[in-house]
Formats: C-alpha cells, structure tokens, sequence
C-alpha cells in the first residue's frame, strides 16, 4: 500500500472510532444525567449505532485487505463502499482540523479509488470507455467550440486535447471534454459507458466519482502549472494506463515518448 492510500484509510479509521467514542459520550451522558428517557428506544438506538460501525470497522477492514492484497482476496464491494462514502466527509474534517490539506485526502481517496476499481477487474469493449476530460486542458487561446463536439478539435498539437484525441483513435474509446459537473452527467447519460477513465483536479475527481457511484471510474489529477483551471495539462501515459486497465490489456508500444505534455 503507498503512502498516499495510508492516508485516507488512517483517516477513515479514526472517523469511525471517533463516531464510536461520540456515541459511548452520548449514552453515558443520557444515562447518568437523570435525563428521563424511554430506556428501551434509548437502548435500540444505541444498538443501531454499534450495528453501524460495526459495518462500517468491518468496511474499513475489508478495503485494507483489498489494498494490501491488490485485489488478491476477494472483498465485499458495498460494505467497502458503504465506509468510504459515509465516512468521507467526517475524514475530510478530521484531516483538516489536524492540519492535513484537503486536496492531499481528496487525492488519498482517489488513489484508493483507483486501486479498488482495477481490483474488481473490470475489463470492457473500447465503445464503452469514456475519457471525461475538463475544459481547462483546452488552450486557453483556442477559437474552437469543443465542449459542444470533441471533434472541433483541430488537432494543432497546442495543448493535451490533441494527445487524448490520439489515445481515442489509437484505443477506440470515446472522449468528450466538459466544462462542469452537469456537462459531465449529460455526457454520461448520453454515452452511456460502462467505464470512465476522468480528469480533473481533486475536488471535481472526488466529487464525480461518489457521483457515479455504481460505474467504475479511473482518476487522474490534472496538472495546473498556471494555476487552477487555466491552461491545465495531463500525464498522457496516466491516462492510457487508466484505458488499457478497462480494455484488459497492456498498453502499445511507442504510443506516447514522453508521458506529461510540455509544448504549451
Ligand atoms: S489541440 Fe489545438 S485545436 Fe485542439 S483544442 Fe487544443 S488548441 Fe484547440
């Protein structure tokens, strides 16, 4: 397990014994405070709360496992699920109130995102991949409308539209280039894929994958040498790898020398 997942899982942990510790505080309190209350609803909810993070630990168990082992034993999916997404939020805060910078969880959930979504093996015909790309990749000077079609393009070479266009012929997949979360959704209501290889900056990658819950997902981080959403760019060789993983295949020789696009 790298780094980067330790993180997240850690956090995920301590937001679950945190959740624990809040409920014995909680009981302790109705109890001993001679708060007059139905004992046998008090009882029940307290019960439902333990039932609860006892699925939850069991979650968070389960996906070390899976991460540790690489996919080697098989590991409950939903249970997995379940402790990600409800914890989230509260790991989210957890982190920060330690000092732990949001975007470095954010990229700690996608990192271990990725690493269960290529666990579950999923493998697909090239039609049903989609490369999601934002705007910002788009040459901030570019005249051409490509968020209405992809194929506007005109493949000038001036910014990481181009290579992805490339890796869509190359591989057979589809591309469409969006400029936000609802653009995104019609995109994929539209396609209708069955695996979405997607870049963007981490909040967008976080968000729109608990968006998809149920469709596989592949992140790869933009790379904002200009700042955020301006003249963004992208390790093209992520992003092949992120395909080929969906196509069940290793990637082709000599598709791309050089991973990361410098020529803006
Ligand atoms: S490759 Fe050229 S034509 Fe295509 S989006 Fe980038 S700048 Fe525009």
């Amino acid at each position: 397990m790298q780094i980067k997942k330790r993180l997240f899982v850690a956090l995920l942990s301590i937001s679950v014994l945190f959740l624990g510790g809040l409920a014995i505080i909680v009981w302790y309190l109705l109890t001993h405070q001679g708060i007059l209350l139905n004992q046998i609803l008090f009882t029940l909810l307290i019960g439902a709360v333990v039932v609860f993070l006892v699925i939850i630990g069991l979650g968070i168990l389960f996906l070390v496992l899976a991460l540790w082992s690489s996919g080697g034993i098989h590991t409950p999916q939903n249970m997995m699920l379940l402790a990600v997404n409800s914890l989230f939020p509260i790991a989210l805060s957890l982190g920060q109130l330690v000092g732990i910078d949001r975007e470095k969880i954010r990229a700690s959930f996608i990192a271990v995102n990725n690493q269960l979504v290529h666990n579950r093996g999923v493998h697909v015909k090239p039609e049903q991949v989609l490369i999601l790309a934002p705007h910002c990749l788009q040459w901030s000077d570019c005249p051409h409308k490509i968020t209405i079609d992809v194929n506007n393009c005109r493949r000038c070479g001036k910014c990481p539209i181009d290579d992805l266009h490339r890796l869509a012929d190359t591989y057979g997949v589809k591309l469409a280039v969006a400029t936000g979360g609802t653009l995104a959704r019609s995109f994929v209501k539209n396609y209708r894929p069955k695996a979405i290889v997607a870049v963007a900056c981490e909040r967008d990658l976080t968000s729109g994958i608990q968006d998809v819950k149920d469709l596989p997902v592949m992140g790869v981080l933009n790379i904002r040498p200009q700042g955020p959403c301006f003249n963004t760019l992208v390790d093209i060789k992520e992003v092949e790898k992120s395909i080929c993983d969906f196509l069940g295949f290793a990637t082709k020789e000599n598709t791309f020398s050089d991973g990361l696009n410098f020529r803006l």
